[in-house]
Parts: structure tokens; C-alpha cells; sequence
């Protein structure tokens, strides 16, 4: 069987283990639940895009933007910053943790709705290289702010391409009836108020058209259209720089499930680009924005079980992980594979399969809390499980719903594993609030 993030995550000896180091190990000596993310998976991820667009010649020029919101972490964010990634931010929190965590403002790109005038400043006095903006009033908005601090806004606009990702519907972004993007029929118009506004510098064209996307052509549909777009533009007078084409692409979250691969999904595009860029209208730079794919299955949560109940259809596994520390599965009813820290023995897996399904599920009080539905497994109290696939949108979503303190988090590398986020005390849970007096 393969696992989803092997070979980083593999039982050795029948002992679950990120790189060298068997889960059980951490869970003991940091307790649990606790989010595990292998360096070297996130370092193979990374080296993929990096390599797949060096060996291409429509990606000798390009910059790999990691999306922060996958996972924020500021030890992941360092790794990345030392690579020479660039970053995708969505908000001035992200704009001050990437900084914070050594990345460069001049690779920055700024996405996102909603940009206060806050942010906006923060990001120009930064000298962020790319703001991507999706209105008419946010682009009158930047140039006022931009105006104020006697500088010049480089702007993208984010085109929303209209087409189908077949994803889950509260993660596709680039139909005509999500909130994100230009529509293609305001696009040219809005890069003509772009040009005339003169504290903004038109250098891009962007898109996201959502996430966990498995298969290519949506993206390279997607590409098609900006380049017809590239092409209007330039015989509009308004050549851009860059193209910037998001990120999405998805990982395979099952066991034995397949997914392209980073050079799959590329390499369709880059030779789309380098036709373009042939005929001589095309961009010479080029921008992805991954985040899922590059943290993703470098995760895992860890969690113990508490008790066994028997339930009217399936068994309870209650552990001691729950939807305020993976949303995913109550949001989108996402699929995590979910296996013992210990391998199950043949003679174990036998019973168990004449035992009953079971429900993994957390302490919250909400029938939404839960982790896996109908699973095969033979764990008990005292049990340790692994949550598979929970580096990307697992920490970054979490919350303190029920009053919960938040999970550490420790990244491996090799047999070496520093704790990079501590738990939570609960008394911080309450640290910013007052009782008034009346
Ligand atoms: C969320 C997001 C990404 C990253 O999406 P993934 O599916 O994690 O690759 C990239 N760009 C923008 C604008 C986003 O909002």
C-alpha cells in the first residue's frame, strides 16, 4: 500500500516514522495531539517546482510563490525564505510573518479581496513586488494610498478565467460565480484605468482558479486565456511583465490514489508559455503559487485515542484531536487516511476487519467533529494515531473552539526533531480578554 506522503512517512519495523523517527517517539515526548511536518518532504516538494521550471526554457525565469496560508508555521516559512522562494500573502499578517521569518519583500505578491488601506501601506513602505487586485475600487484605493507615500504600486490584476477546476465547490475560485478575479469582460477596461491612474505600475496578470485541482487541463484552459489576454493587452498598449498562475494543484490524500505530479502539471503550461513566447507577445516571467502541494503530505496529526464507544452504526473513535485542530474534514468533508502509529499484524488486521467500522472523532461538541468516518481500525484507548496529510489547511485553519489550547508543532529532519511551535496553555485562551465592572 502506498501512503499518501511516503516515503517521508513509513512504517519501519512496523513503527510508524517521519524520516528517522518514530511517531510514538514524538508523541511521548511532546505530547499529543501534535502536528509532525517532515523537512525533507517539504525540501522534495520544493526542489520538484524548482527543477521542473529550471529545466524548461519558459521557466528559466520564473519565481515559485509559496500560498502562506497552507501553513504559516515561521520555521516553514524561514526553509522557504533560504531556498529563495517567494510568497503569496493574502493579509497584513501574512505580509509581517514572512518577514518575520526572513523572506524578502521584493518576492512577495500580494492576493486577496479585501486589502485594507493598512495593508496597503504596510506592503508599499515593505516594497512588496506584485500586488494583485481584482476591482475598480481597490485599484483607485492603491493608487490613493500609494499617492500619499510618493511611491508607485506595481500591479497585477486578478483575471477570474472561468473555468471549471472540478474540485469541491468551497475551494473552486475561477467561475464566473465565485467572489475572486475580474470577469473576462471587465478585465480590459479595468487595465485601462489601471494605466491611467499614475501611482500604479501595470507589471502582471494573475489567477488562481482554486484548489486541490487534479487534473491539468483547468490550468492550462486557465493559461490559454490570460495569454489571449496578454496579447489584447500588448496591442492595447499595456504590455505586462509577468503571468501569474496561482496555485491549486492538488495532492492525493488517499491511499494508493494518484495525482499528477509537479513536472505533470507543469509541463503543459510551461510549453504553452515558451509557444507564446516564441510568437513574441507572451510574458518572459513567470509566477505559480503553490501551497498545498508543497506542504501538504509533509504533515501529519497526531492524536491518541481516549475511548472506544459503540455507536448505533459504526463504533466511536473519540481521540484527542478534533475539528478545531483539522477543519478540513467538517468544512469540506475531506478525506484524511488515518493509520495506527503502530502497524497492525496480519492476525490484527484479520479481527479487525470482522470488528466494526468506526467514526474517528474528536471531543467537540458538534456532530461536524469528526476526523474519519467508517474506517477499518482495531485502535483502543491508549492507541496512538496518525492523521496523514495535514500540512496543508490543518494548523493554519485551527481554532480554539471548546476552549481548546492549540497543538505544537515539530518539524523533523532526519533522526533530529525541534519543537517549533509550543502547546498552548489555556490561560493564554483568555490572556486578551476583560471583565468590565457594572
Ligand atoms: C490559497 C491560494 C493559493 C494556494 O492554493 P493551493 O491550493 O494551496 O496551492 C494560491 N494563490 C492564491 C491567491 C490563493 O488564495
Amino acid at each position: 500500500m502506498s501512503l499518501p506522503g511516503s516515503p517521508f512517512f513509513t512504517y519501519r519495523n512496523g513503527v510508524l516514522c517521519v524520516e528517522e523517527i518514530p511517531l510514538s517517539v514524538l508523541a511521548k515526548r511532546f505530547g499529543t495531539p501534535l502536528y509532525v511536518y517532515s523537512h525533507a518532504a517539504i525540501s522534495a516538494a520544493f526542489r520538484e517546482f524548482q527543477q521542473t521550471l529550471a529545466a524548461h526554457p519558459a521557466g528559466a525565469n520564473s519565481l515559485v510563490c509559496y500560498a502562506v496560508k497552507a501553513n504559516s508555521s515561521l520555521a516553514i516559512l524561514n526553509f522557504f525564505a533560504r531556498e529563495g522562494a517567494g510568497f503569496d500573502v493574502v493579509s497584513g499578517g501574512e505580509l509581517a510573518r514572512v518577514l518575520a521569518a526572513g523572506g524578502q519583500a521584493q518576492k512577495i505578491v500580494f492576493s486577496g479581496v479585501g486589502k485594507t488601506e493598512a495593508e496597503m501601506e504596510s506592503a508599499l513602505i515593505a516594497g512588496i513586488l506584485c500586488f494583485n487586485l481584482e476591482s475598480a475600487e481597490e485599484l483607485r484605493r492603491l493608487n490613493a494610498v500609494a499617492e500619499r507615500l510618493g511611491k508607485i504600486a506595481p500591479v497585477s490584476l486578478r483575471v477570474n478565467p472561468d473555468v471549471d477546476p472540478k474540485t469541491h465547490p468551497y475551494i473552486a475560485t475561477g467561475l464566473k460565480t465565485a467572489k475572486f478575479g475580474v470577469p473576462m469582460q471587465d478585465v480590459l477596461p479595468l487595465y485601462r484605468l489601471a494605466r491611467g491612474l499614475p501611482h500604479l505600475a501595470v507589471i502582471g496578470i494573475d489567477a488562481h482558479i482554486g484548489s486541490q485541482i487534479l487534473e491539468t487541463a483547468p490550468f492550462d484552459e486557465a493559461l490559454a486565456r490570460l495569454l489571449a489576454l496578454c496579447a489584447e493587452l500588448a496591442a492595447d498598449g499595456i504590455p505586462v511583465r509577468h503571468i501569474d498562475l496561482g496555485g491549486g494543484f492538488g495532492i492525493p490524500y488517499r491511499a494508493n490514489e494518484n495525482a499528477p505530479t509537479i513536472r505533470e502539471y507543469l509541463t503543459p503550461l510551461l510549453d504553452r508559455l515558451a509557444k507564446e513566447q516564441a510568437k513574441g507577445c507572451a510574458p518572459r516571467f513567470l509566477i505559480v503559487e503553490p501551497g498545498r502541494s508543497l506542504v501538504g503530505n509533509a504533515g501529519a496529526l497526531l492524536t491518541r485515542v481516549e475511548y472506544r464507544k459503540p455507536g448505533a452504526e459504526h463504533d466511536f473513535l473519540i481521540v484527542d484531536a478534533a475539528m478545531n485542530d483539522l477543519m478540513r474534514p467538517a468544512l469540506y468533508e475531506a478525506w484524511h487516511e488515518i493509520i495506527p502509529a503502530r502497524e497492525e499484524t496480519t492476525a490484527e488486521r484479520e479481527a479487525s476487519a470482522k470488528t466494526r467500522l468506526c467514526d474517528v472523532v474528536g471531543p467537540v461538541c458538534e456532530s461536524g467533529d469528526f476526523l474519519g468516518k467508517g474506517r477499518r481500525l482495531a485502535a483502543e484507548s491508549g492507541d496512538l494515531l496518525a492523521v496523514l496529510s495535514a500540512g496543508a489547511y490543518g494548523m493554519a485553519m485551527s481554532s480554539h473552539y471548546n476552549t481548546r489550547a492549540r497543538a505544537a508543532e515539530v518539524l523533523v529532519s532526519g533522526s533530529a526533531a525541534h519543537l517549533v511551535r509550543r502547546r498552548e496553555k489555556v490561560e493564554d485562551l483568555w490572556a486578551e480578554e476583560e471583565i468590565p465592572l457594572f
